[in-house]
């Protein structure tokens, strides 16, 4: 869950880091176009320039998440695809964003935002040069803030922002579990993962198929979890799967993208999309 405690804090960093930039790049998991966005910071963005990066790219369902391209672009943002983890970050700053960046003083200053889990501690720390430690959900961090040099003009500051997305209805929840920006408490790890199993039994059932031992039935969610512990061998007495360590696995695997590619939205779902 999130905490408000929490959230005003890093909102706070943010409003103070925005003031020395003129773009703000946002990160957004290209499996949830939508529920990985944060709407309610719109305004503290309102006189910057904007960039939204769709990561993770290699893990979702290109043609769907296509579509959420033109809805922002017609929006006015700058819209990229890309797999931070796996290219040089540097050079595709340097290629498809520094030209974005408005130029004030000589220099073009960016801030990169996003939801817990979307890639900003691999972009940033790539930049750095440093191997990834992930920043969580610490807050910004409140002392003087550095700039790391993309080239000889372009900074981007190394305090990433972590925004918040709001949980008004529990599709939302369950996609930010399933993509790993949430943690899941309770009955929610298995609310995401029945959730999951009737998207993909609808949109993509060759993921559930090749989670379990050919030939087994795809009839409810209990079942395929315990199928799936089966054929990972986590076995309780008995030989029956033990659905709670399959559970935990097939969430972890789905949301690190290791069952396939998966996107979890398109726009014609919603009837407006904000900005
Ligand atoms: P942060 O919480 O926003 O700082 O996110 P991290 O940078 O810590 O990344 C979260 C997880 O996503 C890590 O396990 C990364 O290795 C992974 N990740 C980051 N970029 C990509 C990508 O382009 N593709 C895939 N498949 N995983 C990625």
């Amino acid at each position: 869950m999130w905490y408000p405690g929490h959230i005003a804090k890093t909102k706070r960093a943010i409003k103070d880091n925005i003031k020395a930039v003129s773009a703000v790049i946002e990160l957004v998991d290209s499996r949830i176009p939508y529920s990985s966005r944060a709407y309610e910071y719109a305004s503290l963005f309102r006189d910057k320039k904007k960039i939204i990066i769709f990561n993770k790219y290699d893990i979702c369902e290109i043609e769907k998440t296509k579509k959420w391209i033109k809805i922002y672009e017609n929006k006015g943002y700058i819209v990229k695809t890309v797999s931070l983890k796996s290219i040089n970050i540097k050079n595709f700053l340097k290629k498809n964003i520094a030209n974005e960046i408005p130029e004030k003083f000589n220099e073009r200053r960016a801030l990169v935002v996003g939801a817990p889990n979307v890639g900003k501690s691999t972009f940033i720390n790539s930049l750095k040069g440093k191997k990834t430690t992930s920043v969580g959900n610490t807050p910004g961090i409140t002392r003087g803030v550095q700039w790391i040099n993309v080239d000889s003009k372009t900074k981007i500051m190394d305090t990433p922002g972590i925004l918040f997305p709001e949980l008004y209805n529990k599709s939302i929840a369950y996609k930010l579990i399933l993509a790993g920006c949430l943690k899941a408490e309770d009955d929610e790890a298995d609310d995401a993962a029945f959730f999951a199993f009737d998207y993909l039994k609808e949109n993509n059932p060759k993921i559930l198929e090749n989670s379990v031992e050919n030939g087994s039935k795809l009839e409810n969610a209990y079942e395929f979890i315990e199928n799936f512990a089966k054929k990972r061998n986590f076995l309780k007495k008995g030989g029956i799967g033990d659905y709670q360590r399959g559970l935990k696995t097939w969430l972890k695997e789905i949301s690190d993208g290791k069952l396939g590619r998966i996107t979890y939205e398109i726009p014609d779902e919603y009837e407006e999309i904000k900005v």
